[in-house]
C-alpha cells in the first residue's frame, strides 16, 4: 500500500487535525456502546506520545435544525475520550472562530484537544446550508489553515466527501501540509483491500442479508474475484425464484428475479445457494417453525438457513484462505432464527491460516451479538463504507490521503 501513514510523520510540536469517527450512540448526554472511541484510541495516542498537538474533528448524527443541535452536541464524548485516554481533554463547544483558535493557540505538546460536532456546520442561523455535508471548500480551507499536518481516521466517513475529510485534505494538499491515513483507517485498507485486490486463494464470500438491491454491486464485484459465492438470508428468495424453487410468503424482490437471473447465469457453478430453510408461519420468535428442504411451503416464510445448508456451507468454507462476509444468514435479531448466522460465525473461527472479515452494520452487530466476534480477524468498522468498498469503489474519504513517494 503506498498511503502516508500518520507514523511516517514527524509529529513533534505540529499542531495535527484529525478526523476520527466518534458518531456513537448518546443517551441523556452519555455515550452508549464506544466502540468507535476505543477504535480512535491508538492514533490519537500516537499524536500525544510524540509530542504532537491533537485537534480532534468528527461528526455526530445529522442536524437538519438548530434544536437537533444541543442534543448532538459532542460534550460527552469528550468526557469519554477523557475517561479512556485517562488524561484532560479540552471541549470547545463550536468549531469555527477566535474561541477555537484560542484553544489551540494554547495546547501544549501532547494535548488533545476535541471540537463541536462538525455537522453543526450544515445548519447556521436556523438555515440549511450543509457546508459540512456538502463539502462547501471555504470551510475546508479554514479547517486545514488550523494545522500543520491532517490524518484521516475515520473509516466509517469514508465513502463520503465532506469537509471535514476531503476538504480539509484537499486545502492542506494545495497549501503543501501532508494529509496521512490513521491507523484505523490504514487497518481497514490492508483487510478489506487486500481481501478484495490481492487475496489468498480459496478466497470465499459469504453473502446474505435482506435484499438482493443492496447487494448487487457487491455480488457483481466478487462474482471476478472469489472462488464462491455463498449466498444466504432473505435475498436466496429472490434467488430460489429465478429458479423457479417456491418461496411461500418469504421475502422477494420481484422486480430483481431477472437480475438474480443474470448473476446465476454469469456466476455458474461458483454461486451456492441454500438447500434448506427454517420456514415459520408468521414474522416472530413465537411462530411455528418447521425445517424445509428446497421450495418453501404456501402460507410459510424462510428466516433462516438450515442444518443442511450449514452442512454444505460449511464443506465449501473448510479450505478457505481468505473469506469475507456480509449480510446475516437469518434474521438473527430473534434467537428462533439465528442459528445459521451463530453456526457460520463459529465455523469461520475454527479456520486455521485464514483472514476471516466481516463488513456491514448488521453483519458486525449480528457476530458481536452472538459473540463469535472475537474469534474472527476483522470486524470493519464502516457499514456503508465496507460495503462500498466490497463493491469495488474509490472510496473519497481514502483517495484524499497523499500517496507515499
Ligand atoms: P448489512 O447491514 O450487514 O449489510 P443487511 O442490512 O443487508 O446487512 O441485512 C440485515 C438484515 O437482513 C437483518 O435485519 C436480518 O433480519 C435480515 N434478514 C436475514 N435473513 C432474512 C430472511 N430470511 N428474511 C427476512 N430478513 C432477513
Ligand atoms: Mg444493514
Amino acid at each position: 500500500m503506498s498511503k502516508l501513514i500518520i507514523d511516517d510523520l514527524d509529529l513533534k510540536g505540529k499542531k495535527v487535525l484529525m478526523r476520527v469517527d466518534f458518531n456513537v450512540p448518546i443517551k441523556d448526554g452519555v455515550v452508549g456502546d464506544d466502540n468507535r472511541i476505543v477504535a480512535a484510541l491508538p492514533s490519537i495516542e500516537w499524536v500525544i506520545d510524540h509530542g504532537g498537538k491533537a485537534i480532534l474533528f468528527s461528526h455526530l448524527g445529522r442536524i437538519k435544525s438548530e434544536d437537533d443541535k444541543p442534543g448532538l452536541s459532542l460534550r460527552p464524548v469528550a468526557e469519554k475520550l477523557s475517561q479512556l485516554l485517562g488524561k484532560p481533554v479540552t471541549f470547545v463547544p463550536v468549531n469555527e472562530g477566535p474561541q477555537l483558535e484560542e484553544a489551540i493557540d494554547n495546547m501544549k505538546d501532547g494535548q488533545v484537544l476535541l471540537a463541536e460536532n462538525t455537522r453543526y456546520q450544515d445548519v447556521i442561523d436556523g438555515k440549511q446550508v450543509n457546508r459540512e455535508s456538502k463539502n462547501d471548500p471555504s470551510l475546508g480551507e479554514y479547517w486545514a489553515s488550523l494545522g500543520d499536518v491532517f490524518v484521516n481516521d475515520a473509516f466509517g466517513t469514508a465513502h463520503r466527501s465532506h469537509a471535514s475529510n476531503v476538504g480539509i485534505a484537499t486545502a492542506m494538499e494545495k497549501a503543501g501540509k501532508p494529509v496521512a491515513a490513521g491507523f484505523l483507517l490504514e487497518k481497514e485498507i490492508k483487510f478489506l483491500g487486500n481481501a478484495v485486490d490481492n487475496p489468498k486463494h480459496p478466497f470465499i464470500a459469504i453473502l446474505g442479508g435482506a435484499k438482493v438491491s443492496d447487494k448487487i454491486g457487491v455480488i457483481d464485484h466478487l462474482l471476478d474475484k472469489a472462488d464462491k459465492i455463498i449466498i444466504g438470508g432473505g435475498m436466496t428468495y429472490t434467488f430460489y425464484a429465478a429458479k423457479g424453487i417456491g418461496v411461500g410468503n418469504s421475502l422477494v424482490e420481484k422486480d430483481k428475479i431477472d437480475v438474480a437471473k443474470e448473476i446465476l447465469k454469469k456466476g455458474g457453478d461458483k454461486i451456492v445457494l441454500p438447500v434448506d430453510s427454517v420456514c415459520a408461519d408468521q414474522f416472530s420468535n413465537d411462530a411455528k417453525t418447521e425445517v424445509v428442504d428446497g421450495s418453501i411451503p404456501e402460507g410459510m416464510m424462510a428466516l433462516d438457513i438450515g442444518p443442511k445448508s450449514i452442512q454444505l456451507f460449511e464443506d465449501v468454507l473448510k479450505d478457505a484462505k481468505t473469506v469475507v462476509w456480509n449480510g446475516p444468514m437469518g434474521v438473527f435479531e430473534m434467537p428462533k432464527f439465528a442459528e445459521g448466522t451463530l453456526a457460520i460465525g463459529r465455523f469461520l473461527g475454527t479456520l486455521k491460516d485464514a483472514t476471516t472479515i466481516v463488513g456491514g452494520g448488521d453483519s458486525t452487530a449480528a457476530v458481536k451479538q452472538l459473540g463469535v466476534a472475537d474469534q474472527l480477524t476483522h470486524i470493519s468498522t464502516g457499514g456503508g463504507a465496507s460495503l462500498e468498498y466490497l463493491e469495488g469503489k474509490t472510496l473519497p474519504g481514502i483517495a484524499c490521503v497523499s500517496n507515499k513517494d
